[in-house]
């Protein structure tokens, strides 16, 4: 989707900045992430194109260019959930991937530890306002790997169509994100940060091309991207926001663990069972 800035394309009418719908005319404008993001662009290819010139001078420019092709082709959003709530929700057919603000807010699940819930909300705030509590997130991954195990032992890659019609990128975990960079609520967000998905390469070459040298590998790339080992004080990724719900439609692939190496009997049930379900659904499931 090409991200509109501020005027509908069909009646000229001003839009504001949170609308998905012109108030004039009712015309789709796109989510308010993407058109947010979508005005950085040019300075993020500026920040890409310098990290691009170093890499000539370091003589690994073929080496990150692989990278950026690498990532441009094989990448994906993949969320991470555990056995119980995928199995859960895949075998309900109006199961809808929420949000822990409209949960929450819902009273249909009760809130995190006091300051789990004010981190949310209030990274929430800062970043996105008023759309916020409507971001799903997700981690760019490559090769249909696995993803953040730190939040879930199950992988679910998600529909390319899906990323290009609501997702943007941001280069890190957005709550790191924002202490790195001492930003409080109602401060601009540094630019260049942040990414459309089709513009993912760029922003993935700009935060790594210092980290590759002429000796990195292609089967290096992958860790590169998305380190986690069950930690989310170690974990590295670029972290997907999505804007709007979605259901099981949405997938197309899922890394689980193989049932040999579930500890409970309640994970080897769950685990099985979505095996099944996504075989049935025609879903290809990995098992690790
Ligand atoms: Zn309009």
């Amino acid at each position: 989707m090409i991200a509109i800035d501020d005027k509908c394309p069909a009646c000229g009418c001003r839009l504001t900045w949170e609308q998905v719908t012109c108030l004039g005319c009712g015309t789709p404008v796109g989510a308010p992430n993407v058109r947010e993001v979508a005005v950085e662009r040019d300075k993020l290819l500026t920040r890409y194109e310098k990290m691009v010139e170093e890499s000539k001078a370091r003589g690994c420019f073929d080496e990150v260019s692989a990278f950026t092709d690498r990532v441009v082709n094989d990448s994906e959003a993949v969320i991470n959930l555990w056995p119980e709530f995928l199995a859960q929700f895949l075998n309900g057919d109006k199961s809808i991937y929420s949000t822990y603000a409209l949960q929450t807010d819902a009273e249909t699940r009760k809130a995190a530890e006091r300051s789990n819930d004010k981190e949310r909300r209030g990274t929430e705030g800062t970043l996105f306002g008023k759309y916020g509590p409507h971001i799903r997130y997700a981690a760019l991954s490559l090769d249909g790997g696995e993803g953040l195990v730190s939040y879930g032992s199950c992988s679910v890659s998600l529909r390319q169509l899906l990323c290009l019609n609501t997702a943007t990128l941001m280069e890190e975990n957005s709550y790191t994100f924002l202490h790195r960079h001492r930003i409080l609520p109602g401060d601009p967000i540094p630019e260049a940060r942040r990414a459309v998905w089709q513009d993912r390469h760029y922003l993935a070459t700009a935060k790594l091309a210092d980290k590759i040298d002429k000796n990195t590998t292609d089967g290096q790339f992958a860790e590169l991207l998305l380190f986690s080992e069950g930690d989310r004080a170690t974990d590295e990724f670029i972290e997907v926001h999505v804007y709007g719900p979605f259901s099981k439609e949405a997938f197309v692939a899922a890394v689980i663990p193989s049932i040999q190496q579930a500890k409970t009997k309640d994970d080897r049930f769950y685990l099985s069972n979505i095996r099944d379900n996504l075989g049935k659904s025609g879903i290809p499931c990995k098992q690790v």
